[in-house]
């Protein structure tokens, strides 16, 4: 049995607990300490978190291997990160699952869940994710799931693409993945029928349908056209990929969701508009819920005026503008975006990130090291979202959706999976200390007060960045949807 000592833990809103608590794999027991809750206006501060310390007193000295001091930082439960590209078996010349697992303990996320599309061969029978699972054996760092897809040339086969979602859902996958445009030979978009198809399949297997969401036909057109007029700048990019593209996309899943009454997830939204559907549709009581990255919560298109990050910074969709990301924001803190995932995908920045071509660029970020501290700087130290709220869009309401029972929260009985944050500390992000395979992110220099300290994984303390540990045991394992 291990014991972590003097620590916060999340109580409601802002308020927090002192507590202690004693662990093995499992949480076995959360001590509360102190009869009433701390707000956190008492500890906010450096100096005002020293006066409560003095206050209360009597610090107990962890002693021996199995003791942890938490030196009264903030303990959160393990993020879950649900949707990640980690690129093995197939793309592993940009990603791998060795750097990004553990990049993803780095920044105190202890699950994730792959995207069946970025690896070969993707996730879409049965035989390919034991392939799959085969490859990850022992390397992944940190617990994963997985997403099943759906792919539009599975459509040659209707019977037995239906056979090999259900075989899918019974070994565990959360869902599956599904593209209205996809710039991917190997994993093909679907047509509109086979979408409504699609989701009446998922509908009667019981899991949610992720969608990437942005109008082909629009995007395309508009792609060609400028291409004929040789636009390879940024803003044609954003222009062909444009807030219209997404909210007519948005607008077509909202009406498979009315006819089918599939439980519809939209990835990676980016505008204010499209949100707006989202919300409409869960005011009338229908199954459509939304994910955004904080890139959409954080730049905008003006930030591609920057050329030491315009590169770094595309991604399909790409950034909007400031009314998109404050009504993003928003929505984070009114529940009608279920939570923040990084869309993380990476590559070799020298070989995919140089093109003065934009269309040529590589379009992704791996950001999965950077989620928890960009919530906790961005969200809640800034007063956008309270702890509660902020702990939920990394972590509960991940495994509520996803339904991993043993994740996401700091209760009796779950994984023992933390992430020890120091909140009172600023911090430089800089590309060349991030754990994943390629090192670059639109993030550079920024500053952030969250940092994680160490992370957990089972009960076993897996990176320190005080130490500079890091685990060399890749105790990551497959967890199934329950
Ligand atoms: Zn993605």
């Amino acid at each position: 049995m291990k014991t972590i000592r003097n620590i916060f833990i999340p109580f409601k809103q802002n308020e927090l607990h002192l507590a202690s608590i004693r662990f093995s794999d499992r949480i076995e027991d959360i001590e509360i300490l102190l009869p009433e809750p701390v707000k956190w206006e008492e500890i906010a501060s450096e100096e005002k978190r020293a006066r409560f310390l003095r206050k209360i007193g009597n610090k107990v000295r962890p002693n021996g291997p199995k003791e942890f001091d938490g030196q009264f930082h903030l303990l959160i439960p393990g993020a879950i990160d649900p949707h990640v590209h980690f690129d093995t078996p197939g793309f592993e010349f940009r990603e791998d699952f060795d750097h990004a697992s553990l990049a993803a303990l780095w920044g105190g996320v202890t699950t994730i869940i792959d995207m069946p599309c970025t690896s070969v061969p993707p996730v879409t029978s049965l035989t390919n994710m034991q392939i799959k699972l085969q490859a990850l054996q022992n390397r992944a760092f940190c617990d994963y799931a997985f997403w099943g897809g759906v792919s539009g040339t599975d459509f040659s086969d209707p019977q037995s693409l239906r056979q090999n979602m259900e075989d899918l859902v019974h070994a565990g996958v959360v869902g599956f993945k599904a593209y209205l445009i996809s710039g991917m030979e190997e994993f093909t978009d679907l047509q509109p029928e086979q979408m409504a198809q699609t989701a009446r399949w998922t509908k009667e297997l019981g899991v949610p349908l992720a969608v990437h969401a942005e109008d082909k036909e629009l995007v395309t057109q508009r792609r060609r056209q400028f291409q004929k007029q040789g636009r390879n700048d940024w803003q044609a990019y954003c222009e062909a990929r444009d807030i219209l593209a997404e909210k007519a996309a948005v607008n077509f899943m909202h009406s498979i969701v009315k006819g089918t009454q599939s439980a519809v997830h939209i990835v990676h939204l980016s505008s204010s508009k499209g949100l707006n559907i989202v919300r409409k549709a869960q005011r009338n009581g229908l199954p459509m819920t939304a994910e955004t990255c904080p890139h959409y919560l954080f730049f905008t298109q003006k930030d591609f005026e920057r050329e030491n990050i315009r590169n770094y910074l595309k991604t399909a969709p790409p950034v909007k503008f400031a009314e998109d990301r404050e009504a993003l924001w928003q929505g984070l803190a009114d529940g009608s975006l279920a939570f923040v995932t990084t869309d993380h995908a990476g590559c070799d920045p020298q070989k995919e990130k140089t093109s003065t071509n934009f269309w040529q660029v590589y379009g992704g970020i791996p950001g999965v090291e950077h989620r928890v501290p960009f919530i906790l700087s961005e969200g809640f130290l800034k007063g956008r979202l309270t702890l509660e709220q902020s702990i939920n869009v990394l972590a509960t309401n991940a495994a509520k959706f996803y339904r991993l029972s043993q994740k996401g929260a700091l209760q009796r009985g779950k994984d023992a999976d933390f992430a020890l944050i120091d909140l009172w500390h600023p911090w430089t992000v800089k590309a060349k200390q991030m754990h994943s395979k390629g090192k670059y992110t639109p993030f550079e220099g920024v500053q952030w007060s969250a940092r994680v300290l160490q992370t957990f994984l089972r009960g076993t303390l897996v990176t320190d960045a005080q130490t500079k540990f890091q685990t060399s045991v890749p105790l990551g394992k497959f967890i199934g949807r329950g």
